[in-house]
């Protein structure tokens, strides 16, 4: 499975040149709620919903004893404004309870898997956000899995699992040291312009002959009369914040 995950990298790269093999570091309390942030919307509302909190308040302790409508509207952009200013004001109280200040850099010393421990206690925090942390805030060698990562490594046959946190657990085993960051920025990448949740573009796959989706025939029947391949009018919040 190793090689076909190495083979999938290189062709992915030939594709989609210019990943970075590593990210860029940041603080890992700004990448969790940046990560809460990009839940259900795109990166660039995220990002703009991001900046807003950053400029508006002066430090996340203003977020949490601000009225919660100010939060709202500094967020509304990136929709389910509701929702997510709640769940970030639980999550920085809760930060506050534990920690007394609101702050995580206590985690940059941390293994991965005490991170994983240590986030995972948090009200609203689950596996896909802690990896980002991890990933994104802290530059560790780990794998990311959204709903899309999940997709696209169960339609290629690399697994077989019902939910992204199956998907990481397995997954993380399988792909090579070192390697992890760039799959997981490379497969978001091609599941936005190729293997889409809805109609894949199979007739224009690099990763067609090694691809174990049962109805890619037929979507290549499909895709080889679509137009062209979408340009990319997006940018990954996480390279932003
Ligand atoms: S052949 Fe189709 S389903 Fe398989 S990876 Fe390519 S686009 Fe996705």
């Amino acid at each position: 499975m190793q090689n076909k995950i190495e083979q999938i990298i290189s062709l992915l790269s030939e594709e989609f040149p210019g990943q970075k093999p590593k990210p860029s570091k940041s603080d890992p309390l700004d990448m969790l709620i940046a990560t809460m942030l990009s839940q259900n919307t795109t990166d660039k509302a995220s990002y703009i919903a991001f900046q807003n909190l950053k400029t508006r308040f002066k430090n996340w302790e203003e977020v949490l004893n601000s009225p919660i409508s100010r939060v709202k509207d500094a967020i509304r952009v990136c929709g389910l404004a509701n929702q997510k200013s709640k769940s970030i004001r639980l999550l920085l109280r809760d930060i506050k309870k534990k920690r007394k200040r609101i702050n995580i850099d206590f985690v940059k010393k941390l293994p991965d898997n005490e991170i994983y421990n240590e986030l995972l206690k948090y009200d609203g925090v689950g596996v896909k956000t802690v990896s980002c942390v991890l990933a994104f805030g802290l530059g560790r060698d780990v794998f990311p899995v959204d709903t899309h990562v999940h997709r696209l490594t169960n339609r290629l046959g690399l697994i077989k699992t019902k939910s992204p946190d199956k998907t990481f657990e397995q997954m993380k085993n399988l792909v090579p040291k070192g390697k992890k960051f760039l799959l997981h920025t490379l497969l978001i990448k091609f599941g936005r312009k190729i293997c889409r949740s809805k109609n894949p573009l199979c007739g224009k796959c690099v990763l067609y002959d090694m691809c174990g989706f049962k109805d890619k025939e037929y979507y290549s029947s499909l895709s080889s009369k679509a137009a062209a391949v979408p340009k990319e009018n997006n940018f990954i919040i996480l390279e932003n914040v």
